[in-house]
């Protein structure tokens, strides 16, 4: 089969006790409830998988299609589709929460991914605040802390502001505070360790169960802010910043306006269109694209246009590391510097 077109995807979307009505009022998802928390955009994980909604692998899900067409994603490695995006909305407080890495993942979940992550703040309301990271000096200080309830003391709280980023490897304590609406690229992954949930009740007028003694294991200490890549390129009607590069994925915010051509690769992007609308042509043809749309750009696809006026976040596996993003962002500058 010669696949030559984007594959769109349909979201999936969960409910949550912090979720809230955004989804619905900025991207005009179909959300179940005025508590939907998550969409589950470009998702290959059997807790939510997307489907596509186009060409010939209509109707199946990302992960049969991982499965069947490896070729779709340049012959990439693992059982997997690696990466999972989401767009959150916290009406509330999330739990503080942490992740563990692939090996704890694997030694102790019997799951295939540990999980990195990385936040695009889309929107958010004044003063918004996330937990990031924590104040104690070794394991001994957490555990200490964290034992005896000192949050507010522990807990580091940083404010944020729409186009912020966030990287949050494994082992980085968080949490999204309320009122923030974020674009995660994540390792395809589930497994979370609730930390701290602010002593709150679930509807059945319990706490919700935590997972301290995982959470201390896998906590980094101390804390130590990743370092962030600020690497902008510009190109005819393309500004592109380069958000992270790291062992897992690198995410790009791509700002389109107007038309730009040629864009070459060699192995698949993941492409979320959070402003705008425009037309991302192969081959195969145009499609049309507006805000709230995923697609992934597959490996077969040698090469691309777009046009329009949109903003879009842009990621590629890491995974296969004969194919690190180094090579493919080499390959798609020499094409866009010879339009
Ligand atoms: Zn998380």
């Amino acid at each position: 089969m010669v696949y030559n077109e984007p594959i769109f995807l349909e979201p999936n979307y969960k409910e949550r006790i912090w979720g809230g009505t955004k989804l619905k009022e900025i991207f005009n998802y179909p959300i179940p409830s005025n508590q939907t928390g998550e969409a589950w955009c470009i998702s290959g994980h059997s807790n939510g998988p997307s489907l596509i909604k186009n060409g010939p692998l209509k109707g199946l899900s990302l992960a049969e299609a991982w499965n069947h067409h490896r070729e779709l994603f340049a012959h990439e490695k693992g059982e997997e589709f690696p990466l999972l995006i989401k767009i959150l909305d916290s009406k509330k407080d999330l739990s503080v929460q942490v992740h563990p890495d692939d090996t704890y993942a694997r030694e102790v979940e019997g799951e295939n991914y540990g999980k990195t992550e990385c936040w695009y703040i889309i929107d958010c309301e004044e003063d918004s605040e996330i937990i990031f990271g924590h104040h104690a000096e070794d394991a001994e200080e957490l555990a200490f802390m964290a034992n005896n309830g000192e949050w507010n003391n522990l807990l580091r709280r940083v404010k944020v502001k729409p186009g912020d980023f966030y990287y949050v490897p494994s082992g980085t304590i968080h949490a999204i505070g309320s009122g923030i609406q974020i674009l995660e690229t994540q390792q395809s992954s589930d497994i979370t360790y609730r930390v701290y949930d602010y002593d709150r009740v679930g509807q059945d007028g319990k706490k919700r169960e935590l997972h301290l003694e995982q959470s201390l294991e896998v906590t980094n200490t101390p804390h130590e802010d990743p370092e962030l890549s600020s690497i902008r390129n510009h190109y005819n009607s393309l500004n592109e910043e380069q958000l992270i590069e790291e062992e897992y994925f690198s995410v790009y915010k791509w700002d389109l306006d107007g038309v730009c051509k040629d864009l070459s690769l060699n192995s698949y992007l993941l492409i979320s269109v959070i402003e705008g609308n425009g037309e991302v042509a192969t081959k195969e043809g145009p499609y049309k694209f507006k805000k709230g749309d995923h697609f992934i750009v597959p490996a077969t696809v040698t090469t691309f246009d777009l046009l329009g006026n949109a903003s879009l976040i842009v990621s590629n596996s890491n995974q296969n590391i004969e194919q690190r993003s180094h090579a493919h962002v080499e390959e798609r500058v020499r094409s866009l510097e010879t339009i």
